[in-house]
């Protein structure tokens, strides 16, 4: 059993504490490594670690930090499959979908390369007279971010680049169902010349996480997990100070009107539904079929659901991988024999699938339910699974308030080819990324991602330019180079011109 270490101080650290997770191949079913979870000393002394590195870091140039970035950069393009293969090995997913996750982390790499631009601040000249203003951008100091399962490389990518390319040091906490990969992503950013202590990589459960939140020289705390998690973590960091963005799940509709392609929507509703089985947080969960267009976008989404090869992700024949636990995986499947139960037309059902000489991976077909009742579990929880729910709307105006009145706000996309249609939606619905005719529109790295409602707690969307301001606090100063001609003189009123 291979055992994994921390990453503290720019080395290796093996676990200290007598409290280990299991590391699961979900596609043989067997435990191949184990995760340590950090006990609060370990915790603390990956904090103390950043906290020397920021002495300097947090005044190193912006040339020296760019240079690093840019070796980064280079690094991880030289290691893309190597990364991809440790995603599939511990998440699942097949290797393309693995290296789409390497390449869309890369562009945060790509965005924080350019942080001099981005940090560039503002002067006004001769505000009064004689007197300047300028406003800059400085680091916060020590940041930590706590990463969900389903994206291992990306997600630590989301954050951590963007936050040390402003002058941060940073101690992430994975997901410890899959740690590998941010382990590696240290060791290659040490290797690109960063310096020790400037990333750290701590294993561990909420031991780690809650340590995380109360520690003094912990600034800012930056979390992507599920809606309860993510609102527990956005109330105890405030509680103890912290600046905090904790972008949580998702139940994201995709509005299909009776003037669109419906065989291009079917392909999108497939793609966008069971890519990564299900388990993505831009996955569309629902389709609201407008007018009529129920039947038949059932029929084809059907059609191709049934084609869908379901493998090892390491398989290059493989459409889509295992789930991430045997657990998650019976309980996605529960969702699926309750809908029927409370309801719902099983169109495709995906429960009791094994996928032969791996009938001990978490593999679960795939499942299409229709006509689903919006009181349904399957329609009201986020399910994380291949299970795609329909639901009928006889107008737009019914299907778009059906989106508005869901509890979550992260994606929703409509497909039309009616412009004024696709403007009224991107005006009227309350979800904080939106795609038109695109179903799953995570933004490019110089935009920022991020959702409404219970989809993110904190004022701040994460990269982009939200992620740097996120990891940044402002400073403004008022200057004045007084004449020597100037006489001065005492004036007790406030400040005017
Ligand atoms: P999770 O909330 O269970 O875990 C996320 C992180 O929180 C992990 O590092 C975990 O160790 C830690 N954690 C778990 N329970 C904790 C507790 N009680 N106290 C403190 N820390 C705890 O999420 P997950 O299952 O790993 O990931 C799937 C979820 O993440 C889904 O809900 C998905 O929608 C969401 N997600 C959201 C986004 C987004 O951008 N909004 C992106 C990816 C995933």
């Amino acid at each position: 059993m291979k055992n994994i270490d921390h990453w503290i101080g720019g080395k290796p650290v093996a676990g200290a504490s007598d409290r280990f997770g299991p590391v699961h191949n979900p596609a043989t079913g067997a435990q191949e490594k184990q995760v340590p979870f950090a006990s609060v000393d370990e915790v603390d002394a990956a904090v103390a670690s950043a906290k020397a590195a920021f002495e300097s870091w947090g005044t190193a140039s912006l040339a020296k930090r760019t240079s690093v970035l840019f070796k980064y950069r280079e690094l991880l393009d030289a290691h893309r499959d190597e990364i991809a293969e440790l995603i599939t090995a511990e998440h699942g997913k097949v290797h393309s979908d693995a290296l789409g996750e390497v390449a869309r982390g890369m562009e945060i790499v790509e965005l924080a390369c350019s942080v001099p631009q981005l940090l560039k601040g503002e002067l006004s000249t001769q505000v009064s007279t004689r007197v300047d203003v300028a406003a800059i951008r400085q680091p916060l100091g020590v940041v930590a971010g706590i990463t969900p399962f389903n994206f291992p490389a990306m997600v630590p990518m989301w954050m951590f680049p963007l936050a040390i390319a402003c002058g941060n040091t940073f101690v992430l906490k994975p997901s410890e169902k899959d740690p590998s990969a941010s382990y590696r992503l240290a060791e290659l950013a040490s290797e690109a010349g960063l310096p020790d202590g400037v990333l750290n990589v701590v294993h561990g459960d909420k031991a780690a996480v809650d340590r995380l939140l109360e520690h003094p020289d912990i600034t800012a705390v930056s979390f992507v997990g599920s809606t309860p998690i993510a609102k527990y973590i956005q109330i105890k960091g405030i509680e103890h100070g912290k600046r905090v963005q904790a972008l949580g799940g998702a139940k994201n509709h995709m509005l299909v009107l009776p003037d669109a392609d419906l065989d291009f929507a079917a392909d999108q509703a497939i793609s966008a539904a069971y890519g990564s089985a299900g388990e993505r947080c831009m996955a569309v969960s629902v389709v609201v079929a407008v007018g009529g267009t129920g039947d038949e976008l059932v029929e084809k989404i059907a059609e191709r659901a049934k084609g869908l090869k379901i493998g090892p992700g390491s398989d290059p024949a493989s459409e889509m991988g295992p789930l991430i636990t045997r657990e998650h995986r019976d309980k996605v499947a529960s969702y699926v024999a309750g809908a029927a139960a409370q309801g719902a037309e099983v169109v495709v059902d995906g429960t009791g699938f094994t996928v032969p000489g791996h009938e001990d991976g978490f593999f679960l077909g795939v499942s299409l339910l229709d006509k689903v009742p919006l009181t349904a579990d399957a329609y009201r929880d986020e399910i994380f699974g291949p299970v795609l729910c329909v639901v009928r709307a006889e107008t737009y105006d019914e299907g778009i308030a059906l989106i508005n009145a869901s509890r979550w706000g992260n994606g929703t996309a409509i497909f039309t080819r009616d412009g004024g249609a696709a403007r009224r939606f991107q005006l009227e619905v309350q979800a904080g990324m939106v795609g038109v005719n695109v179903p799953i529109p995570v933004p490019v790295g110089y935009h920022s991602f991020g959702g409404w409602k219970d989809s993110l707690f904190g004022g701040h969307h994460i990269y982009g330019n939200d992620g740097v301001a996120f990891y940044t606090q402002g400073k403004v100063i008022t200057t004045r180079w007084p004449d020597p001609a100037d006489s001065g003189g005492i004036n007790l009123g406030f400040p005017s011109h």
